[in-house]
């Protein structure tokens, strides 16, 4: 079978491999849609560990093609997304039900083989159903709603709330629909792309805001601020500059990765007299099934959010590459014969 293997820094190539096995306790997919997400870029730069050499794509959904022998509850034929996460269940982090911080945490598609392949093995644990009705393309984005979903989570959202999400890219606009569905009445989002701010405010965000021009200063002039931002541009200047979008007694909840050893500037005087909590939020402790069924059941929209479809052999290049202006997710689908 053909898969994008990372060999090192800046290494990166599709090889022709033998079809993985599946060990008892795995199943065997056939990959469907594996999406780039930023990190399959910071993997290829050398700024993220990984273990090379490895498949990369930790973004992916697929139909199962055979099972171990100890898997007895899924079926081969059936459609299922991958959790890439794997946590070892023994260290103190898994012991207090905080996986997500697990010691041993290996990723699928970072630390082990991943879904930029024709065929992936994952343990049946890390595998959850989806309809076959769904369009095959769809799963792919399970993961980073998990992502998303952990984020709405911490932050208790409240019927009512006002939400302000810093970013218009996947995790932004994932974030944006789970507010509205988590009962925020208003949702600001705020990204440079005017095409982004169109397709956030038919996803259902109230306000949409450039953050280039005057606009929101004038927002949070005129509302207060928001009782929770949701920084998802992963920047130092929207990390610094998110407290002063949160009401007093608001929240920011900090899903954007920054490069490690980078530091931002914070008042904690602002933080203070204001009360306004930061917290983080790191991946997706046990909200994948969650995730999937917002996929199955159409609750979250994700059609819009797929800018193009890539084979295998053009993976490589784009991946080597910035992510184009407006792009929002590229997705690699190895049975096609050209992109599109
Ligand atoms: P992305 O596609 O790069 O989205 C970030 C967006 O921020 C861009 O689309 C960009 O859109 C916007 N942006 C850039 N400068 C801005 C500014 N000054 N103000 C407002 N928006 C600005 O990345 P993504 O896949 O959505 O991921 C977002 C972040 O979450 C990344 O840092 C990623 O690594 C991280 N992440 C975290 C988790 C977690 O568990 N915490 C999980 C997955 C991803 P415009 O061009 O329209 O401005």
């Amino acid at each position: 079978m053909k898969a994008l293997f990372l060999n090192g820094t800046r290494k990166i190539a599709v090889q022709q491999v033998a079809r993985p096995v599946p060990k008892p306790d795995e199943v065997l997919v056939r990959v469907e849609a594996c999406g780039i997400c930023g990190t399959d870029r910071h993997l290829f730069l050398g700024e993220f560990p990984s273990h090379p050499p490895v498949t990369l794509g930790h973004e992916f959904s697929g139909v199962i093609e055979a099972v171990g022998q100890e898997v007895t509850d899924l079926q081969v034929g059936m459609r299922v997304t991958g959790d890439p996460n794997i946590a070892c269940g023994a260290c103190d982090a898994c012991h207090a039900g905080r996986v997500n911080l697990c010691h041993n945490l290996q990723a699928i598609g970072i630390h082990r083989h991943g879904g930029f392949a024709e065929y992936v093995a994952i343990p049946r644990k890390q595998a959850f159903a989806l309809p076959l009705s769904l369009d095959p393309l769809h799963g792919a984005f399970c993961e980073p709603l998990a992502c998303c979903l952990h984020a709405v989570d911490l932050a208790g959202l409240k019927a009512g709330a006002s939400v302000t999400v810093i970013g218009g890219g996947v995790i932004g606009l994932l974030t944006v629909q789970l507010a509205r569905l988590a009962g925020a009445t208003r949702v600001a989002l705020i990204t440079r792309n005017p095409a982004k701010r169109e397709l956030a405010a038919r996803l259902g965000a109230t306000t949409c805001l450039d953050p280039t021009s005057a606009e929101v200063e004038a927002y949070i002039h005129q509302t207060g601020g928001a009782d929770v931002v949701f920084e998802c541009a992963g920047l130092a200047s929207t990390v610094a500059g998110a407290p002063r979008l949160a009401r007093r007694g608001g929240m920011v909840v900090v899903l954007g990765v920054l490069p490690q050893g980078q530091k931002v500037e914070i008042e904690p005087f602002d933080l203070l007299f204001r009360e306004v909590s930061m917290i983080t939020s790191f991946l997706n402790p046990f909200t994948h099934a969650r995730a999937a069924d917002l996929i199955a059941t159409g609750a979250i929209q994700v059609a819009p959010l797929i800018t193009r479809r890539l084979t295998l052999d053009q993976a490589a290049d784009v991946i080597a590459s910035p992510a184009p202006d407006g792009e929002i997710r590229a997705l690699v689908v190895p049975s096609l014969a050209n992109g599109a």
